[in-house]
């Protein structure tokens, strides 16, 4: 399938279906988000749309990776689906594709696809965010398989999630000994306390661990191998998935146009703009990478980087040209704007602070030496 046709064929599909597409922004919950989007990729499936892009040994049809990111761009530029759930499959699925058991992967992976399972990220712990090699979780032989014990933070959509991409100390201090699992979210043991973010959404948990059961071929890659897990994720988190962040920014910069009558609001909107097709160039860029079969690694710090201005740019501009709205406006289109200006003050936080980023392009891509 050539890019031009999925592209063509996807948006005339979108507008027969348009009204069962429409996501509803009155109830704001992760509950209403998460089950629209199950309805959404449950159509896309049956239809094919959903399976483009991916092997056919996981359920796909085939065809470069870049039509999976023409689908998410054309689905958000359209607001018919959110982009952090939209994005948490393509965060985890290759890692999991690339590392997991074939029969494992095989059996599981088309129902990711269709909708019917969620997973979560389950690397963060209390004590281990950007320092994430000082992790405590620990997994130790059990039986045919392993134990685990600990506690995650900051786990989204853990309480919705069918399987976790856990994060797990199993030999030395440091990234040398951690390895990667994908455990069952039903395994006696496991508890995800919701915790709400500053926009009022029931978005992430604190998840314990106690006494998980998990059997040796959810290991993914090689015990003591999780380090290069972890770094294959971050890189599909860090770059590839922003081009359909990207098209749901320039949606909602859309929307302002309305309102911008004076030189200054049309301004404060051409600067955001601006930013974001900035950033638009770059994500361009890495997503010719991935279709040439190249997964970026420390370069996926600069869309990252770029990605969080350009979304914080957005998101102000909303905040200065509804003037009050986003502050005390109580109607659904008021409080989806408030989530939403709410969400991009983590930008600079999830997937990495901001500020690790720039130590990483200093120190990896610039060659700067790090301080003492
Ligand atoms: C909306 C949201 C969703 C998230 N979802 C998930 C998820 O699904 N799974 C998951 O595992 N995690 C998730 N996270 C957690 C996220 O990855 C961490 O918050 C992030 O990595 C930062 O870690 P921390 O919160 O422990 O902050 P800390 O690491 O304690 O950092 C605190 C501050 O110190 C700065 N800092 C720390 N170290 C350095 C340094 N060496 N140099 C310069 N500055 C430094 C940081 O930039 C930051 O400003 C999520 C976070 C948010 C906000």
């Amino acid at each position: 399938m050539q890019v031009h046709d999925f592209r063509t064929g996807l948006v005339t599909w979108i507008d027969d279906h348009g009204e069962q597409l429409a996501a509803q922004v009155e109830d704001g919950s992760v509950t209403a988000q998460l089950d629209h989007q199950r309805r959404v990729q449950r159509m896309l499936f049956d239809d094919g749309w959903m399976r483009w892009g991916w092997p056919e040994r996981l359920g796909g049809l085939g065809g470069s990776p870049i039509l999976r990111a023409v689908l998410g761009e054309e689905l958000t530029s359209r607001a018919l689906v959110h982009t952090t759930s939209w994005s948490m499959r393509e965060v985890l699925g290759p890692a999991v594709a690339e590392f997991g058991r074939p029969e494992v992967v095989e059996e599981i992976f088309p129902r990711l696809l269709r909708g019917d399972e969620f997973w979560c990220q389950g690397f963060s712990e209390p004590d281990a965010g950007s320092d994430l090699g000082s992790l405590r979780t620990t997994a130790r032989p059990h039986r045919d398989g392993w134990l685990l014990n600990g506690e995650k933070l900051w786990t989204s959509w853990a309480h919705h999630a069918t399987r976790c991409v856990v994060l797990v100390r199993t030999g030395q201090p440091g990234s040398r000994g951690v390895s990667a699992f994908l455990v069952d979210m039903d395994t006696p043991g496991i508890t995800a306390s919701p915790l709400q973010t500053m926009a009022g959404v029931d978005e992430f948990c604190s998840t314990s661990f106690v006494d998980v059961e998990v059997p040796g071929e959810r290991l993914l890659g090689d015990v003591d191998g999780g380090w290069k897990v972890a770094q294959y994720i971050l890189s599909c988190e860090r770059g590839p998935i922003f081009w359909q962040r990207c098209a749901w920014l320039g949606h909602h910069l859309g929307m302002l146009l309305d309102v911008a009558h004076d030189e200054a609001s049309q301004s404060t909107l051409g600067e955001a703009y601006e930013t974001l097709w900035a950033f638009r160039a770059q994500s361009k860029a890495t997503q010719d990478r991935i279709a040439r079969g190249d997964l970026p690694g420390p370069e996926a710090s600069v869309d990252k980087i770029l990605i969080a201005a350009a979304d914080q740019a957005v998101f102000d501009a909303a905040r200065q040209l509804l003037t009050g709205a986003i502050e005390t406006d109580d109607t659904p289109r008021g409080r989806a704007w408030r989530r939403e200006w709410a969400y991009s003050r983590a930008a600079t936080i999830y997937g990495g602070t901001s500020e690790i980023q720039k130590d990483i392009v200093a120190t990896r891509l610039l060659g700067l030496p790090r301080s003492a």
